[in-house]
Formats: C-alpha cells, structure tokens, sequence
C-alpha cells in the first residue's frame, strides 16, 4: 500500500479507538502544504475529504481544478491570511482557521457577498500570549465574536489553539475547550502531528495532521 495512505488508516484507526465511547466524530485535516498532489492525490482518491494549507497561492494551484473535479472537498486555511489575498481565498477555501481581527472579518464578509459564498471560521486564539504568534488574546475573543455573528453574520463554528512547541499543550487544550463551551461553539481546531490524541482528550472536533501522514516537510 501507498505509505500516504498506510499511515492515514494508521491514525484514523488510533482515533477511532480513542473516540470509540464519544459522541463525537473527530475529523482529520491532512495538512499538506509543501507537498505535491502526486504525493496526496492517494489519500484524494481514496475519498478523504478535508486537506488543509497555509498559502493562498499554494493552494489555488493544487487545489483548483481538483476542487471542480471533486465537489465534495473542503480545503482549510491554516496560515497568515493577509487581507489583499482574501478574496482568492474565499474563492477556494471553505474553512478559515485564522480569524483573528475586525479588519480581516470585514473583508471577508464584503467577498463573501460579492462571490454569493459562505465559509465557515475558526476564531484563532493565542492562548499563551505569545508575542510572534497569532491570534486574538483571550480576553478580546468574546466581542469579537459578537462582532462577526451578529454585527456581520460571518459562520463563526469554534476555536481554533496552536499552543507553544515548548510547554505540554494540554493546559493550553484545557482552555479552548473552557473558551468554546463558554461561547457555545461546536467545533473546535486543535492538535497537530505531536499532540492529536491529547488534543481529542479535551474534546477536539478536527485535528490538524500534517507530517504524521505526508512525512517531515523539507521547508
Ligand atoms: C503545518 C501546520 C499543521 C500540521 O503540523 P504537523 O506537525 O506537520 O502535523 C497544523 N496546524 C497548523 C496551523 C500548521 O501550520
């Protein structure tokens, strides 16, 4: 078997064990940006459905004409979204997992409207206030919230956590998880290739997988 897709079924099994009392179903996002669609088009073709990326333009070139092909997949932005790049990414994405202020909120609505599209969004958080990273301190994400639901109507589904590489993620997981039953949101986006299963613990819905399934990234 294709080595993509052997380690795919490997984690997909560990996590339907792990979720086997749950209720809810957990998803995976195979992250795979670097990589050329000759190495994920396996995992395509064996119908698996969410692919994440970080780069507008990356992801247009892999994705578009597969996108047309397959209508039933669901790309993810996981990286930087600058606000000149948003109205490509409203066109291929359809979950944005960092949303993180009222300028980016307010153009994605206005593109939105212009392409007749809905995406759905993960409000991302920077839980550990740390000053590189991005995100929304936690203390800003109540308003904001209210901000793109009621003031814009933008699909706000949940939060979304990517904790320091340094410290043990599961007080950081603890607290998405407090934030978004707070805020009574139903999906949550956290845990990567080192930390899924301690991700699911504290109730993930998607799990953000890249290297564990494609191999270690070159850049
Ligand atoms: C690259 C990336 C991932 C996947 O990381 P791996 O450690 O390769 O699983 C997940 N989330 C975000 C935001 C990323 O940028």
């Amino acid at each position: 078997m294709n080595s993509v897709l052997e380690r795919f079924n490997k984690i997909q099994a560990d996590i339907t064990k792990q979720t086997a009392s749950l209720k809810e179903t957990v998803k995976i996002i195979a992250v795979s940006k670097t990589f050329s669609i000759d190495h994920i088009s396996p995992l395509v073709d064996e119908g698996h459905i969410h692919f994440g990326e970080n780069k507008v333009q990356e992801a247009e070139k892999k994705w578009s004409s597969l996108k047309k092909e397959k209508v039933n997949l669901k790309l993810h932005m996981l990286g930087k979204l600058q606000t000149n790049k948003v109205k490509k990414a409203v066109s291929i994405f359809d979950y944005i997992h960092s949303l993180d202020n009222i300028k980016l909120a307010d153009t994605l609505k206005k593109n939105e409207v212009e392409m007749g599209r809905k995406l759905s969004y993960f409000m991302q958080v920077n839980f550990a206030n740390e000053k590189q990273k991005l995100g929304l301190s936690v203390s800003d994400v109540p308003s904001f919230f209210e901000y793109c639901k009621n003031k814009i109507d933008l699909n706000i589904v949940g939060t979304m956590c990517f904790p320091p590489f340094e410290t043990d993620p599961e007080i950081f997981f603890k607290k998405a998880y407090e934030l978004n039953k707070s805020l009574k949101l139903n999906e949550l986006s956290m845990g990567m290739s080192n930390d899924y299963s301690k991700a699911i613990k504290y109730g993930t819905t998607f799990v953000r997988v890249g290297s564990a399934i494609f191999g270690e990234r070159n850049i």
